[in-house]
């Protein structure tokens, strides 16, 4: 297993913030990995960082990333089998390729399938749990292939508990043609094209029932509101902006106030969808 002691942050997370990780596990195996787990009093584990934010200064806690042996793609039977470290943009690039259908609605979105199972990310309206057939996890029990009705997921909650490492999944897809398959991947990139670029975690807060969190932001006034190196963007006002120079403690701030004012103004309590660690974890 690989470890790097003295990692930066800012280099594991697409928000380009935060301290240094003492130390960064890398397992090969599924042997190594459980071994980790069980060694350890408490970990993260970090995907294509995404939609994770370290803090400021020294993170002592372990930071777990699964290595390239857990990133195959591939088909078992009917179904597409992939690693928990296999990039969405891999996983979509095999089924244009091999003209499978139905997981196009991840186009765009970066990261990990084990991040994306986590966040159950997808578009407002499916995640990507509704395409999973079973999960393949290791946590302090051991390793186990849950089915997917016995995973309790909601919207942008894949229903994994805290020590849970997603190791594998296989999704449903079905047979289709190549350039049918790439023309619906890249009408999902188009709907991207808009969204603000730089540095940043994707959207912050996830939409309230019936509500667009950007829309209560923006209607709150804060479109372009900064605290130190960090910017609601113009563009989009659910998304932060880091201009290279921001803290992690610059976006806590704009966080918080963005959370005083939606609720001063709307009543509503807005929940983060980004993953903002502390040490308390
Ligand atoms: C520009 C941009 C656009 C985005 N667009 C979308 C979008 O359209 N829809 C959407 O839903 N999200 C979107 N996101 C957010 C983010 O990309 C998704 O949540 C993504 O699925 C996170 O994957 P990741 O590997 O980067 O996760 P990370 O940020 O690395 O981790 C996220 C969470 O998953 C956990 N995790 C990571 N890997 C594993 C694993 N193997 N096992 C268990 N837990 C794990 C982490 O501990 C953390 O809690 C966007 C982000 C950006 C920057």
């Amino acid at each position: 297993m690989k470890k790097f002691r003295s990692v930066d942050a800012c280099e594991l997370t697409t928000m380009h913030c935060g301290g240094t990780i003492a130390v960064v596990y890398e397992p090969e195996t599924r042997e190594e990995l459980k071994r980790l787990i069980a060694d350890l009093d408490s970990f993260f584990v970090i995907g294509g960082g995404s939609n994770t934010i370290f803090p400021d200064g020294l993170i002592t806690t372990a930071v777990i990333r699964l290595g390239q042996a857990f990133a195959s793609v591939g088909m078992q039977g009917d179904l597409l089998q992939a690693g928990g470290a296999a990039t969405l943009r891999s996983i979509l690039s095999y089924c244009a390729t091999n003209a499978f259908t139905g997981l196009e609605f991840l186009a765009g979105i970066p990261g990990t399938l084990g991040g994306a199972l986590r966040m159950n990310a997808g578009t407002p309206d499916k995640g990507v749990m509704d395409a999973v057939v079973d999960v393949e996890l290791i946590d302090s029990e051991g390793l186990h292939t849950v089915p997917v009705h016995e995973i309790p997921y909601g919207y942008r909650c894949g229903g994994f508990g805290p020590r849970a490492v997603i190791t594998a999944a296989r999704l449903r897809v079905e047979p289709g043609t190549s350039q049918e398959v790439a023309s619906r991947i890249e009408s999902f990139l188009q709907r991207k094209k808009n969204q603000p670029r730089g540095f940043n975690s994707g959207s912050m807060f996830k939409n309230p029932p019936g509500s667009a969190a950007g829309h209560l932001i923006e209607q709150a006034g804060l479109k372009g509101f900064r605290i130190g190196g960090a910017k609601i963007s113009e563009i989009h006002a659910n998304f932060i902006i880091n201009d290279g120079s921001a803290t992690t403690a610059d976006i806590r701030a704009l966080l918080d106030t963005v959370k005083v004012r939606v609720r001063e103004r709307f009543g509503i309590d807005l929940q983060e969808e980004v993953k903002i660690l502390d040490e308390r974890l």
